[in-house]
């Protein structure tokens, strides 16, 4: 019987595996230029370490843990989100004890949520992101934000939407959860079982339900703005300011609540401009500010601001965008020789281009040309490079770009160099003739 993969997992093989290893790499070395150091934490907690975390209210909590008991009987969960084993880990270690405030982390890992899997929805999935805790500000949350959408760029993304909004101080909170219970208490017989528990446990969830018929519903709903207190309003306007110093638009959602109890004060998301030919497949990435979080789990009174993005979404955006500018991961040469004596040349030739930074193979039994080009076009080579007996007798190779066919006679001694130029070209020309030939 064939055994196939957990429903909602998936297997990362090859060029997508190259482009999570890429994603991970930027993020991290961005994050890093802003100051975060790594933080590794286990996949597997305490379950009480979720309810007192990311909260009793969500949905995250309700239905979608990965909870079990182990086999010395103590309740246990995969993680649906890194953040609160991160600050399980700063009262575990006591990093607070000794260091410089803000603590500030980067992080990557999988996470588990049992939920319905759909466009970039998973129940295995892979979260990058940052946490800053212990000097609250509004330049601490607008570093954050700066830091994602360098992150986005970095990795090629720039048409990304940057959503905000605030969840205000307590005061606000309680003033809107209590206008929320009103508005839905009239609607709620027409609405979905989970948004009738969420009227109960904490209405700001009902924000977040996905039935379309809730959805209009909720549409007329009273708006956090609204609600904010004078300070929280102009908290958040600081930080759009601040942002906007940097070149980073927002736009202020009014229904922006995120599907985490611990968020309080500002919230934000980044989404993918609607491009056509590329699925909606919601908030890249996602985060806040939350005061309470690092105290609900046993530690000091310290507020923090974290951001974490989807590193499914951030791939299969990549991807479309390659697939429809003629893009792929692929080797830059593969090295082509007719004979045994010229094999034993370009074993030394493939050798000197990969110290030079190129990616290629070449062949290693004589072949036909035909095969070889076959070969070359199967592995995504950019370009071949022909090594015959005239050109080894003048000390030059023959260099065909796979795409366009296009032939150049390059010096022996000018290989690298050209070969750095040609690809650069290559790239410049993907981009500037996006479609035609695809
Ligand atoms: P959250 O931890 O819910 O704030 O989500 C942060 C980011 O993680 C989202 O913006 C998504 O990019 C990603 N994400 C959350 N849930 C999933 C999932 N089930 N599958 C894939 N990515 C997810």
């Amino acid at each position: 019987m064939e055994i196939n993969p957990v429903k909602g997992t998936h297997d990362i093989i090859a060029d997508e595996a190259n482009l999570y290893t890429m994603i991970e790499h930027t993020a991290m070395m961005v994050a890093s230029e802003f100051g975060y150091q790594e933080i590794r934490t286990p996949i597997i907690e305490h379950t009480p370490l979720f309810l007192r975390s990311v909260g009793e209210s969500s949905d995250i909590v309700n239905k979608e843990m990965y909870t079990f008991d182990d086999k010395g009987g103590r309740s246990v969960t995969l993680r649906p989100e890194l953040t609160a084993g991160i600050m399980r880990s700063i009262v575990s270690n006591k990093l607070h004890a000794n260091a410089d405030l803000p603590l500030k982390y980067r992080y990557v890992g999988p996470c588990f949520r049992y939920e319905r899997p759909q466009a970039g929805r998973y129940r295995q999935f892979n979260q990058f992101g940052v946490e800053a805790i212990g000097a609250p500000g509004i330049y601490q949350d607008a570093e954050v934000i700066t830091m994602g959408q360098r992150i986005l760029l970095s990795v090629g993304l720039e048409d990304v939407k940057v959503l905000i909004n605030s969840l205000g101080d307590e005061e606000s909170r309680n003033a809107y959860r209590q206008a929320l219970r009103e508005f839905f208490s009239k609607h709620i017989d027409k609405m979905c079982s989970d948004c009738k528990r969420r009227l109960e446990q904490n209405p700001l969830r009902i924000l977040d339900c996905k039935v379309p018929e809730d959805k209009e519903i909720i549409k007329d709903a009273p708006k956090m703005i609204d609600y904010l207190s004078p300070a929280a309003k102009a908290y958040l306007m600081s930080v759009i300011a601040i942002l906007k110093s940097v070149g980073i638009e927002t736009e202020i959602d009014p229904t922006l609540v995120r599907g985490l109890d611990y968020y309080t004060g500002v919230v934000f998301e980044y989404h993918f401009e609607k491009k056509e030919g590329i699925d909606d497949v919601g908030a890249l990435g996602a985060g806040g500010h939350y005061a309470n979080l690092l105290q609900e789990v046993g530690g000091p009174s310290l507020e923090g601001v974290g951001v974490a993005f989807g590193i499914e979404r951030l791939a299969y955006i990549i991807k479309s965008q390659m697939q429809q500018n003629g893009i792929h991961f692929g080797l830059d040469f593969y090295l082509m020789g007719m004979t045994d004596d010229i094999i034993q040349k370009n074993f030394v030739l493939a050798d000197m281009l990969r110290e030079g930074g190129f990616s290629g193979e070449m062949n290693y039994s004589t072949k036909s040309m035909g095969a070889m080009f076959k070969v070359a076009a199967r592995k995504g080579a950019k370009f071949a490079i022909i090594v015959g007996e005239d050109e080894i007798a003048r000390k030059e190779v023959a260099v065909k770009n796979l795409k366009t066919q296009e032939q150049t006679i390059v010096k022996l001694e000018d290989l690298e160099n050209v070969l750095h130029s040609m690809i650069d070209k290559y790239y410049a020309d993907m981009n500037a003739a996006p479609t035609e030939e695809e």
